[in-house]
């Protein structure tokens, strides 16, 4: 399918070929999902919002629910004012949300609609219920990426609830942390629930998607299922003696923001993959409070054995990792300490972050890797042709390189449409870094059998 890719790299600035993101919507979109009884409504026209509902579903192999201002002729030429007020008054008499995340599109935002003054109108009219709340993120598609969509609704939570709370804990109330897990899957919010709970906090997590985009199948069909933050635990997110947020691209901002309305200092960490940022991450819980326990030590010593019964298997091999820059970031620290080179570095977000963070992470070596932001697989594959990998790490979308290349490949990250099971496991923390370790030690050995003349064919590891 990709046999027509040139191996030379000739110069582009305005032309992005199989680019390595999608439209900040389907980022809010997701992040709204994780407010618990919240309706995301996507003002805009029906079919973007039917592609970001399509395109989330094929991840999660789950149902999405969104309301949209279906926009036609009329609301592209004369705003679309009218289509939101009616929308919020449908949504409230018919679904009853508690919440409504409005995001905007292309083309609302090309428009120029101020969604402030519209939702100010809605509720001047009386079409917002008493108790009911409607926030909002601007959402422009034609910049940033869907990581930076869901960072601009995380944003929005903050913005809409986030308020200093004078009032002390009374003596024997748990401390509390805010975490902002970033554009990950319900699995691994999950996971770092399990782990900063575990410890002893109380753990206030938006969004928080688990108990939504992974719930169980009854029969029945639930609107809104149980999971998600409640507006109550975001009203008291300046109860928190700190605000986590994993991912520089998906959570900073929403940590900063709780921190300029709450005043509860902020941490920016990595994403927890692989063991370096599972303990970073886990010092800083210590660090607020929390306890290491007897498990959460027991794992991360699983996990040591693991690497070190396997190195060999993993050293000196190249690999090549694209997708999202929080995911990126972490994936690379977690094979360069399985003592593999990570050598091609991409992402389609753009954002010189990306860069930066590489650069701390692996030192004077950054230099010689390829390290890309803003930028699209069909650059990424030409880096493969003229240096090739021995594994490659991804989104479903590398199938296709993968393929022609004939290199293993291990998906990782949003969104993996052709494969089943991701949203329900971890990526994050130790055990995350044990499933990780596996996945991609499968398919190196498989590649291996698959190679292997008969006396070279072993049975034993
Ligand atoms: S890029 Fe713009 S027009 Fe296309 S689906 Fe996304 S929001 Fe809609």
């Amino acid at each position: 399918m990709l046999k027509h890719t040139p191996t030379e790299i000739a110069e582009r600035t305005a032309l992005r070929i199989n680019p390595a993101k999608t439209c900040q919507p389907i980022g809010a979109m997701y992040a709204s999902l994780g407010i618990h009884n919240c309706l995301p409504y996507s003002h805009g026209s029906q079919g973007c919002c039917s592609y970001h509902r399509s395109h989330l579903t094929r991840h999660f192999k789950e149902p999405v629910m969104a309301a949209t201002s279906s926009f036609t002729e009329g609301a592209s030429v004369f705003g679309g004012q009218p289509n939101l007020l009616q929308g919020l008054n449908t949504v409230f008499t018919t679904y009853n949300p508690d919440v409504v995340a409005v995001h905007t599109t292309c083309l609302s935002e090309t428009i120029g609609d101020d969604i402030p003054q519209i939702v100010g109108e809605a509720n001047r009219q009386g079409l917002i219920p008493e108790g009911k709340v409607v926030i909002h993120a601007n959402t422009p598609s034609y910049v940033g990426s869907h990581v930076v969509g869901f960072s601009n609704m995380c944003v929005a939570m903050a913005k809409y609830f986030a308020t200093e709370i004078e009032t002390k804990p009374k003596s024997g109330d748990k401390i509390q942390v805010n975490i902002a897990p970033g554009f990950v899957d319900p699995s691994d919010m999950r996971e770092i629930r399990r782990l900063a709970e575990g410890s002893g906090l109380k753990v206030t997590m938006f969004p928080d998607t688990a108990g939504v985009m992974d719930a169980p199948q009854t029969g029945e069909h639930v609107f809104y299922p149980d999971g998600g933050v409640t507006v109550e635990e975001l009203r008291n997110l300046g109860r928190g003696v700190a605000t986590l947020g994993l991912g520089r691209y998906a959570s900073r901002e929403a940590a900063i923001e709780v921190e300029k309305r709450a005043r509860v200092p902020r941490e920016i960490l990595d994403l927890p993959i692989g063991i370096a940022a599972t303990d970073r991450f886990m010092k800083v819980l210590q660090f607020r409070g929390g306890q290491i326990t007897k498990d959460v030590e027991r794992e991360r010593g699983q996990l040591v054995d693991l690497m070190v019964d396997t190195q060999q298997h993993f050293q000196g091999k190249k690999v090549a990792i694209f997708g999202d820059p929080d995911h990126v970031v972490a994936m690379s620290e977690f094979a360069r300490d399985l003592g593999m080179i990570p050598i091609h570095l991409l992402t389609g977000t753009p954002g010189k972050a990306f860069g930066r963070r590489m650069a701390e992470i692996h030192g004077a070596k950054a230099e010689q890797l390829n390290i890309k932001h803003d930028s699209d697989l069909f650059l990424l594959h030409q880096m493969i042709k003229q240096e090739p990998v021995d594994l490659l790490i991804g989104n479903t979308y590398g199938k296709y390189i993968a393929r022609a290349e004939d290199i293993p490949f291990v998906r990782v990250g949003w969104p993996i449409l052709d494969r089943v099971g991701h949203h329900l496991m971890p990526t994050l923390g130790y055990q995350g870094a044990i499933r990780l370790l596996t996945k991609m030690l499968d398919v190196l050995l498989d590649r291996r059998d698959r190679d292997a003349p008969d006396h070279l064919f072993e049975l034993v590891l």
